[in-house]
Protein backbone atom coordinates (compact mmCIF):
# COMPACT_ATOMS: atom_id res chain seq x y z
CA UNK A 1 0.00 0.00 0.00
CA UNK A 2 1.39 3.78 -0.50
CA UNK A 3 1.14 6.24 1.72
CA UNK A 4 -1.78 8.37 0.32
CA UNK A 5 -3.81 5.04 0.09
CA UNK A 6 -2.93 4.66 3.75
CA UNK A 7 -4.17 8.12 4.90
CA UNK A 8 -7.36 8.41 2.54
CA UNK A 9 -9.25 7.38 5.53
CA UNK A 10 -7.25 9.99 7.79
CA UNK A 11 -8.52 12.38 5.37
CA UNK A 12 -12.12 11.38 5.08
CA UNK A 13 -12.36 11.57 8.98
CA UNK A 14 -10.23 14.70 10.17
CA UNK A 15 -12.72 15.02 13.18
CA UNK A 16 -11.45 11.82 14.88
CA UNK A 17 -7.60 12.20 13.32
CA UNK A 18 -4.41 13.47 14.93
CA UNK A 19 -1.78 14.80 12.93
CA UNK A 20 1.82 15.05 14.82
CA UNK A 21 5.20 16.05 13.96
CA UNK A 22 8.91 16.10 14.91
CA UNK A 23 10.30 19.94 14.01
CA UNK A 24 13.90 19.78 13.47
CA UNK A 25 14.54 17.77 9.99
CA UNK A 26 11.52 17.08 9.43
CA UNK A 27 9.64 20.35 8.96
CA UNK A 28 12.32 22.27 8.64
CA UNK A 29 15.86 21.59 7.03
CA UNK A 30 18.72 20.65 9.34
CA UNK A 31 20.52 23.69 10.39
CA UNK A 32 24.36 23.91 10.83
CA UNK A 33 22.98 25.50 14.74
CA UNK A 34 19.55 25.06 16.80
CA UNK A 35 19.13 28.87 16.45
CA UNK A 36 19.75 29.28 12.45
CA UNK A 37 17.06 26.57 11.75
CA UNK A 38 13.44 27.79 10.16
CA UNK A 39 10.80 26.81 8.85
CA UNK A 40 10.02 28.04 5.54
CA UNK A 41 6.45 29.83 4.72
CA UNK A 42 5.38 26.83 2.56
CA UNK A 43 5.25 24.54 5.52
CA UNK A 44 3.55 27.46 7.96
CA UNK A 45 1.01 27.65 5.54
CA UNK A 46 0.76 23.49 5.40
CA UNK A 47 0.49 23.48 8.95
CA UNK A 48 -2.04 26.89 9.35
CA UNK A 49 -4.28 24.53 6.88
CA UNK A 50 -3.85 21.55 8.85
CA UNK A 51 -4.94 22.89 11.82
CA UNK A 52 -8.45 23.89 10.34
CA UNK A 53 -9.22 20.54 9.15
CA UNK A 54 -8.09 18.47 12.25
CA UNK A 55 -8.57 17.61 15.66
CA UNK A 56 -5.55 18.05 16.73
CA UNK A 57 -2.13 19.02 14.88
CA UNK A 58 0.94 18.96 17.23
CA UNK A 59 4.46 19.63 17.00
CA UNK A 60 6.62 16.82 18.92
CA UNK A 61 9.91 18.12 19.62
CA UNK A 62 13.27 17.88 21.13
CA UNK A 63 13.25 21.66 21.88
CA UNK A 64 11.74 23.20 24.81
CA UNK A 65 8.42 23.82 23.98
CA UNK A 66 8.47 27.67 23.90
CA UNK A 67 11.41 27.49 21.23
CA UNK A 68 9.46 24.99 19.18
CA UNK A 69 6.62 27.72 19.21
CA UNK A 70 8.64 30.38 18.50
CA UNK A 71 10.34 28.80 15.29
CA UNK A 72 6.55 27.72 13.95
CA UNK A 73 5.49 31.02 14.98
CA UNK A 74 1.66 29.37 14.99
CA UNK A 75 -1.32 30.10 17.72
CA UNK A 76 -3.55 27.22 18.16
CA UNK A 77 -1.21 24.19 17.76
CA UNK A 78 0.17 21.98 20.53
CA UNK A 79 3.55 21.91 21.34
CA UNK A 80 5.25 18.85 23.10
CA UNK A 81 8.51 20.16 23.77
CA UNK A 82 11.83 18.53 25.68
CA UNK A 83 10.46 14.98 24.01
CA UNK A 84 7.49 14.53 25.96
CA UNK A 85 8.26 16.04 29.47
CA UNK A 86 5.99 19.60 29.01
CA UNK A 87 3.99 21.26 26.49
CA UNK A 88 1.88 24.03 25.63
CA UNK A 89 -1.79 23.98 24.73
CA UNK A 90 -3.85 27.09 24.14
CA UNK A 91 -1.36 29.23 25.30
CA UNK A 92 -0.90 27.15 28.83
CA UNK A 93 3.20 25.70 29.71
CA UNK A 94 2.07 21.84 31.38
CA UNK A 95 4.69 19.63 32.76
CA UNK A 96 5.12 15.70 33.28
CA UNK A 97 5.28 14.66 37.14
CA UNK A 98 8.95 14.91 38.63
CA UNK A 99 9.79 17.24 35.86
CA UNK A 100 9.97 20.55 38.02
CA UNK A 101 13.06 20.45 40.37
CA UNK A 102 15.40 20.12 36.80
CA UNK A 103 14.63 23.96 36.03
CA UNK A 104 17.03 24.27 39.24
CA UNK A 105 19.60 21.99 38.28
CA UNK A 106 20.09 22.43 34.30
CA UNK A 107 21.56 25.74 34.56
CA UNK A 108 24.20 24.31 36.73
CA UNK A 109 24.74 21.32 34.83
CA UNK A 110 24.96 24.05 31.46
CA UNK A 111 27.70 26.02 33.48
CA UNK A 112 29.95 22.70 33.85
CA UNK A 113 29.16 21.55 30.75
CA UNK A 114 30.35 24.87 28.96
CA UNK A 115 33.16 25.15 30.77
CA UNK A 116 34.28 21.53 29.85
CA UNK A 117 34.30 22.14 25.96
CA UNK A 118 35.10 26.37 25.90
CA UNK A 119 37.79 25.44 23.92
CA UNK A 120 36.46 23.11 21.14
CA UNK A 121 33.75 23.08 18.40
CA UNK A 122 31.77 21.72 20.15
CA UNK A 123 28.69 23.68 21.17
CA UNK A 124 26.52 23.32 24.23
CA UNK A 125 22.79 24.18 23.93
CA UNK A 126 20.84 25.72 27.16
CA UNK A 127 17.57 24.09 27.38
CA UNK A 128 15.26 24.78 30.44
CA UNK A 129 15.49 20.98 31.53
CA UNK A 130 19.12 19.95 30.72
CA UNK A 131 21.51 20.56 28.30
CA UNK A 132 22.46 18.97 24.36
CA UNK A 133 25.59 18.81 23.13
CA UNK A 134 26.34 19.75 19.51
CA UNK A 135 29.06 18.28 17.39
CA UNK A 136 27.93 19.05 13.68
CA UNK A 137 30.39 21.80 13.62
CA UNK A 138 33.60 19.80 14.40
CA UNK A 139 35.88 18.67 12.00
CA UNK A 140 36.78 14.78 13.33
CA UNK A 141 33.29 13.57 14.82
CA UNK A 142 34.66 10.53 16.33
CA UNK A 143 37.41 13.01 18.17
CA UNK A 144 34.49 15.06 19.20
CA UNK A 145 32.54 12.27 20.51
CA UNK A 146 35.90 10.88 22.57
CA UNK A 147 35.71 14.44 24.05
CA UNK A 148 31.79 14.36 24.85
CA UNK A 149 31.42 10.87 26.33
CA UNK A 150 33.51 10.96 29.36
CA UNK A 151 32.40 14.27 30.42
CA UNK A 152 28.65 13.06 29.78
CA UNK A 153 29.75 10.18 32.39
CA UNK A 154 31.00 12.67 34.79
CA UNK A 155 27.59 14.46 34.46
CA UNK A 156 25.18 11.06 34.75
CA UNK A 157 26.50 10.36 38.37
CA UNK A 158 26.39 13.74 39.54
CA UNK A 159 22.89 14.93 38.18
CA UNK A 160 20.02 12.49 37.75
CA UNK A 161 19.57 12.16 33.79
CA UNK A 162 19.39 10.32 30.81
CA UNK A 163 21.81 10.17 27.94
CA UNK A 164 19.72 10.65 24.24
CA UNK A 165 21.74 10.73 21.51
CA UNK A 166 20.84 12.17 17.91
CA UNK A 167 21.84 13.28 14.52
CA UNK A 168 24.91 14.94 15.66
CA UNK A 169 23.61 15.64 19.22
CA UNK A 170 24.62 13.58 22.73
CA UNK A 171 21.75 15.60 25.48
CA UNK A 172 21.17 15.19 28.69
CA UNK A 173 17.44 15.19 29.50
CA UNK A 174 15.94 14.37 33.01
CA UNK A 175 15.42 10.95 33.99
CA UNK A 176 11.68 10.51 33.96
CA UNK A 177 9.80 8.03 32.36
CA UNK A 178 8.19 9.63 29.77
CA UNK A 179 8.52 10.17 25.86
CA UNK A 180 7.24 11.73 22.50
CA UNK A 181 5.50 8.06 22.49
CA UNK A 182 4.04 8.81 25.77
CA UNK A 183 3.39 12.16 25.43
CA UNK A 184 0.96 11.57 22.30
CA UNK A 185 -0.89 8.72 23.50
CA UNK A 186 -1.66 10.43 26.40
CA UNK A 187 -3.28 13.13 23.95
CA UNK A 188 -4.51 10.61 21.85
CA UNK A 189 -6.33 9.35 24.58
CA UNK A 190 -7.76 12.42 26.18
CA UNK A 191 -9.26 13.52 22.72
CA UNK A 192 -10.64 10.15 21.71
CA UNK A 193 -8.50 10.48 18.57
CA UNK A 194 -9.06 6.86 16.26
CA UNK A 195 -6.18 7.64 14.04
CA UNK A 196 -2.77 9.73 14.10
CA UNK A 197 -0.19 9.98 12.14
CA UNK A 198 3.12 10.93 13.12
CA UNK A 199 6.58 11.78 11.24
CA UNK A 200 10.26 12.06 12.60
CA UNK A 201 13.46 11.36 11.84
CA UNK A 202 15.41 10.63 14.41
CA UNK A 203 15.72 7.79 17.06
CA UNK A 204 13.84 9.75 19.94
CA UNK A 205 11.09 9.56 17.12
CA UNK A 206 10.65 5.81 17.26
CA UNK A 207 9.31 6.24 20.65
CA UNK A 208 6.26 7.80 19.24
CA UNK A 209 6.02 5.25 16.26
CA UNK A 210 6.34 2.28 18.70
CA UNK A 211 3.40 3.83 21.04
CA UNK A 212 1.27 4.51 18.48
CA UNK A 213 1.61 0.80 17.47
CA UNK A 214 0.96 -0.45 20.85
CA UNK A 215 -2.18 1.53 20.94
CA UNK A 216 -3.86 -0.07 17.25
CA UNK A 217 -3.13 -3.36 19.19
CA UNK A 218 -4.91 -2.72 22.01
CA UNK A 219 -7.41 -0.64 21.05
CA UNK A 220 -9.91 0.45 17.92
CA UNK A 221 -7.05 2.89 16.44
CA UNK A 222 -5.12 3.33 13.83
CA UNK A 223 -1.51 4.58 13.61
CA UNK A 224 0.59 5.85 10.16
CA UNK A 225 4.38 6.31 10.91
CA UNK A 226 6.55 7.64 8.38
CA UNK A 227 10.27 8.67 8.86
CA UNK A 228 12.00 11.53 7.12
CA UNK A 229 15.49 9.90 5.36
CA UNK A 230 18.99 11.41 5.48
CA UNK A 231 22.17 10.81 4.83
CA UNK A 232 22.95 11.33 8.47
CA UNK A 233 19.40 9.48 10.23
CA UNK A 234 20.13 6.21 11.56
CA UNK A 235 18.79 3.80 9.87
CA UNK A 236 16.36 1.78 12.75
CA UNK A 237 14.37 4.95 12.10
CA UNK A 238 13.30 4.31 8.28
CA UNK A 239 12.86 0.55 9.47
CA UNK A 240 10.83 1.45 12.25
CA UNK A 241 8.32 3.33 10.39
CA UNK A 242 5.39 2.49 8.01
CA UNK A 243 6.44 4.59 5.12
CA UNK A 244 9.98 6.81 4.35
CA UNK A 245 9.75 10.12 2.69
CA UNK A 246 12.99 11.95 0.80
CA UNK A 247 13.03 15.36 3.14
CA UNK A 248 11.39 18.12 3.95
CA UNK A 249 9.60 19.25 0.58
CA UNK A 250 8.45 15.52 0.57
CA UNK A 251 7.16 16.03 4.08
CA UNK A 252 5.75 19.74 2.77
CA UNK A 253 3.96 17.91 -0.02
CA UNK A 254 2.37 14.75 2.36
CA UNK A 255 0.73 17.75 4.50
CA UNK A 256 -0.66 19.79 1.81
CA UNK A 257 -2.21 16.66 0.10
CA UNK A 258 -3.87 16.06 3.90
CA UNK A 259 -5.37 19.39 4.36
CA UNK A 260 -6.75 19.91 0.93
MG1 LIG B 1 14.18 15.74 14.28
Amino acid sequence: MDIHSALVEFKAHPGVTGIFSDLDGTLSAIARTPESASITPDVREALTMLNEKYKVVGIVSGRDSDDAKRMVELEGLLYIGSHGLEWIEEGRRHYAPQVKKYFGMAPSLYNELSDYFAKTDIRVEKKSLGAALHYRLSADKDAALALIEPVVEKMLAKYPMQVVRGRFVVELKPDVAQDKGGAIVAICQREELSKALYLGDDVTDIDAFRALRKLEETENFKAVSVAVASNEAADEVAEAADFTLAGVDEVEALLRWLAE
